[in-house]
């Protein structure tokens, strides 16, 4: 990531999403703001994906607004940006991609370079360095001849974050970006978020399964329930136990860790003391 990019914030209010004539999601709101990590957590079947689709313009909202702001132009209505425009300021990394046949890791990864070249394939002069600054950030440079379709789930991910990370958007959209990886490479994930957050101001919004992973991350946590937002606010707020355990319809539990002080949650069974 370079920062000639202005960072930008994302503002969705009131949004209502439907798949046909079913409602999934009632009336959200979430701000996505520069140097900022918003977790979204909730059960599946929650809205998650869909809300955050809908935030990447995948998903067109039955109601409500999406604003971007990126400090130079007046804040405008996402949904009215030119496709390209748009792309260059928001990407998604969705939960599951298809496995391109034939093309290489590096071919994946310039693909993240699509909103800049026109329709005849203008110069992109800033293409190659953001191509290899993401390979070398997700740790795939010695990949790059290979054919994705040979790659392990895990390696396969961090080609998709690197074709997301050149893209060099001011906000980036991760759903539940951490499927398929290992402990180090989560780690690394977890603190290349952070990094991109805090030193790019990068608006970043996540999916994540793990509540505890949200509390280690986030600067705000959205709960999601039957696609309403329940709460909303940091961690040692928003992850209150009895709300979770309504939410979840399983007891939870929180507690600080001893060391970090972190928020801690850990689900039990019918029987209290039985440790899920
Ligand atoms: P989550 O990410 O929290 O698991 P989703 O956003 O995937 O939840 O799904 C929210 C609701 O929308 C669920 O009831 C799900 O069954 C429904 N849904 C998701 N995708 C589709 C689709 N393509 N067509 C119809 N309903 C869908």
């Amino acid at each position: 990531m370079n920062d000639r990019k202005s960072p930008a914030s994302l503002d969705a209010r009131g949004l209502d999403l439907h798949y046909g004539g079913t409602a999934v999601v009632h009336g959200a709101n979430l701000r996505l703001e520069p140097g900022r990590i918003l977790a979204l957590v909730g059960p599946n079947g929650s809205g998650k994906s869909t809300l955050l689709r809908a935030l990447a313009r995948l998903h067109e909202p039955a109601g409500g607004t999406l604003e971007l702001d990126d400090g130079v132009t007046a804040p405008g209505d996402a949904l009215a940006l030119k496709r390209s425009e748009f792309a260059q300021r928001v990407t998604l990394l969705s939960q599951s991609r298809p496995v391109p046949n034939g093309l290489s890791v590096r071919d994946v990864v310039e693909f993240g370079r699509h909103p800049y070249r026109g329709r005849w394939r203008a110069a992109d002069p800033d293409g190659a360095s953001a191509v290899a600054h993401a390979m070398e950030l997700t740790g795939i440079v010695d990949l790059a001849g290979r054919g994705v379709h040979e790659l392990s789930g895990g390696q396969l991910q961090r080609v998709w974050l690197a074709s997301c990370l050149a893209q060099d958007t001011s906000v980036l959209l991760l759903d539940e970006p951490t499927n398929h990886l290992d402990l180090r490479y989560k780690v690394e994930l977890f603190d290349l978020v952070h990094d991109l957050a805090r030193e790019h101001q990068v608006a970043i919004g996540v999916v994540l399964h793990d509540l505890d992973e949200a509390a280690d991350i986030a600067d705000t946590v959205a709960v999601l329930s039957e696609g309403r937002v329940v709460a909303s606010g940091p961690a040692h707020e928003a992850l209150e136990a009895d709300l979770l355990s309504r939410v979840y319809s399983i007891g939870i539990v929180t507690h600080a860790d001893p060391i970090t002080g972190r928020l801690r949650t850990r689900a039990v069974g019918k029987r209290s003391s039985a440790l899920v």
